[in-house]
């Protein structure tokens, strides 16, 4: 499930982006090559005007003068005087073409308006002279060229000069530049799904571990409440073929589960409370010492049919009170001393101890320290997590894992910090902390 939505976002997330970014470059590549192609064409035109300005003021059109002019600018120049073409260019046929061919592929070009005619301009600056210019395409050879066509009236003489300039090189660095851009586009393409397949794994993976917590606490859950039903289920049975007075031992024995039962599913129900931010906190001023004693006088009977001696540390002085939920502070002191009762054998000893440390924003701190059997490091790790027993054995004696997990539910959602370390003496430490 998690792998078709990682890669349903990335496709969505990466396709998204590579579409705005080729529309956008196809945009900017189509300006930039009209611009350039607008830019030559107006440099050409420029340059026909500067030649006719030359030819107006001189008195013959000098063959030495439109050799350099070829040479110069890589143009192709014919001269038709008097309507008898004179071919007089030296640079013709580099193309392929004989300059006869071009000559009449370039005043053809001329007379259609509709095909072969990208741009065209006109100019006529001086009496005698008129120019126009257009873009056209040799049919034989397949090339561009800019194309003048100049008029020279004298006299009693007409002489037109047509001037070609090939479009090759700028039509070569226009395609290297649409060749330059489709690799860009390549390299932002893979570039951009890389990033949304990263990035979409980063936003999926919380929802992942949350949607594996789920799976693991349901199975757990169901784990769980198996035991006791599968226990009512067989006692029941075996109270329908019992006597009246075997009878009352198996109902006591179904009421029992059913209690166990009811007990889990109270933890379950107040860790879906918290997961679902649902918690009720009714935080007040509460005395921690008072309810420190309080749990002491709850367990003190239970340690004492246990074997245990339970003792209780409270600071000399009269302490802040702390802003918390009593009831919910209560149920972490029973959670921990119901453990530290639990995993400590007979004889041993568990200490309820509260602190107060007038620190920047004041702390207080109440540590349960038994000399029981002690959490492997290994164990620890896990304590807190949902359904997690070390000592798989209590299982059956109302131990489902949950305690410490609502504990440190509670203990987080008022901003504390919950924690275990080995107690020297031998057992353990939970120490809490609240602001
Ligand atoms: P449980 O209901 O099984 O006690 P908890 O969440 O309260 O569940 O505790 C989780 C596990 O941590 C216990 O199964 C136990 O192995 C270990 N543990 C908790 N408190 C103590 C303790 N005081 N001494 C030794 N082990 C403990």
């Amino acid at each position: 499930m998690f792998r078709k939505a990682h890669l349903f976002f990335t496709m969505l997330c990466g396709g998204t982006t590579s579409v705005i970014i080729i529309i956008l470059s196809l945009f900017y590549l189509h300006t930039t090559q009209n611009n350039l192609y607008a830019n030559a064409f107006h440099s050409f035109t420029n340059d026909i005007g500067t030649i006719a300005v030359s030819l107006e003021q001189s008195a013959n059109i000098s063959m030495q003068w439109l050799s350099g002019l070829e040479a110069r600018n890589e143009y192709q120049i014919f001269v038709i005087d008097n309507g008898i073409p004179f071919l007089y260019n030296k640079l013709h046929d580099r193309d392929g073409a004989d300059g006869q061919t071009l000559l009449a592929e370039s005043l053809d070009a001329q007379n259609q308006t509709a095909s072969g005619i990208r741009m065209e301009t006109e100019g006529s600056s001086y009496s005698g002279i008129r120019h126009s210019e257009y873009e056209f395409r040799s049919p034989s050879t397949g090339q561009f060229y800019f194309c003048s066509l100049i008029d020279i009236q004298k006299d009693s003489s007409a002489s037109q000069i047509v001037i070609l300039s090939p479009l090759k090189s700028l039509r070569d660095s226009l395609h290297k530049q649409r060749l330059f851009f489709l690799f860009l586009n390549l390299a932002a393409l893979v570039a951009l799904f890389t990033f949304a397949w990263i990035f979409t794994g980063l936003v999926l993976k919380p929802l992942k571990e949350n949607h594996e917590k789920q799976t693991r606490f349901i199975a757990a859950a169901s784990h769980e409440l198996r035991t006791p039903l599968a226990v009512i289920l067989a006692t029941n049975e075996c109270c329908q073929n019992a006597s009246v007075s075997e009878q009352a031992s198996f109902f006591q024995t179904i009421a029992k589960e059913g209690q166990r039962m009811n007990s889990l599913i109270d933890d379950m129900l107040s860790l879906t409370h918290t997961d679902m931010q649902r918690f009720p906190l009714d935080k007040k001023p509460t005395e921690l010492d008072t309810l420190c004693l309080n749990a002491y006088e709850s367990f003190e009977p239970l340690c004492r049919k246990e074997g245990l001696t339970l003792s209780l540390v409270l600071p000399d002085a009269p302490i802040e009170r702390c802003i918390c939920d009593p009831d919910r502070i209560a149920q972490v002191l029973s959670v921990l001393l119901h453990n530290a009762i639990s995993y400590t054998p007979s004889g041993g000893s568990v200490k309820l101890a509260l602190n107060y440390h007038r620190d920047r924003r004041g702390s207080f701190e109440i540590t349960v320290s038994d000399t029981g059997i002690g959490i492997d490091d290994d164990d620890k790790r896990h304590i807190f997590d949902r359904f997690y027993r070390a000592e798989k054995s209590r299982s059956t004696k109302g131990h489902f894992g949950l305690g410490l997990a609502i504990a440190y539910e509670i203990v987080t959602s008022h901003h504390g910090v919950i924690s275990v370390r080995d107690n020297p003496a031998g057992g353990s430490i939970f120490t809490v902390r609240l602001p």
